[in-house]
């Protein structure tokens, strides 16, 4: 298995409820390493510019106001098979579908309000890691 890097965002619901060391600790205790780490508050345009994708979804606008709506920690983990992993501790989108022990089963509110997010693919992490980073703030 390759060492990889995955980022990774615990979302406004979990810092507002000061609960991001209980998130830091699932992925730690995982084998993730945080390699970056900042609190930011996203903007309205880097929000819309991040979820790009969803854009024509119904959710989008939501989702947007939802990731606005306070401070957000984001990060670069890195380990083996970071990306699966990292999707793995997380958890399916919707807690409700989400295994037992997960991120998302244990601390997610709701489909929306779901505590993080993690890239989906190496390559979509390599792309969301360069969003908010760049390669001087990583140490490994
Ligand atoms: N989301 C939502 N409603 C939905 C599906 C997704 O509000 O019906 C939000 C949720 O916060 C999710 C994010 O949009 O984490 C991105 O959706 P995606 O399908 O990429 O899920 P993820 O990869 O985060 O599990």
């Amino acid at each position: 298995m390759a060492i990889e890097r995955t980022l990774s965002i615990i979302k406004p619901d979990a810092t507002r409820r000061n609960i991001t060391g209980k998130i830091i600790d699932r992925l730690e205790t995982a084998g993730l390493r945080v390699v970056a780490q900042k609190r930011v508050q996203l903007t309205q345009a880097q929000a819309e510019g991040f979820y790009a994708v969803h854009r024509e979804r119904p959710f989008f606008n939501d989702l947007v106001s939802f990731m606005v709506s306070g401070p957000v920690v984001v990060q670069v983990l890195e380990g083996e098979d970071a990306v699966a992993k990292n999707r793995e501790v997380m958890g399916a989108t919707n807690p409700e579908n989400a295994d037992a022990g997960t991120i998302r089963r244990d601390f997610a509110e709701s489909i929306e309000a779901n505590s993080v997010h993690g890239s989906d693919s190496a390559e979509n992490a390599a792309n969301e890691i360069a969003y908010f980073f760049s390669e001087c703030e990583i140490v490994g």
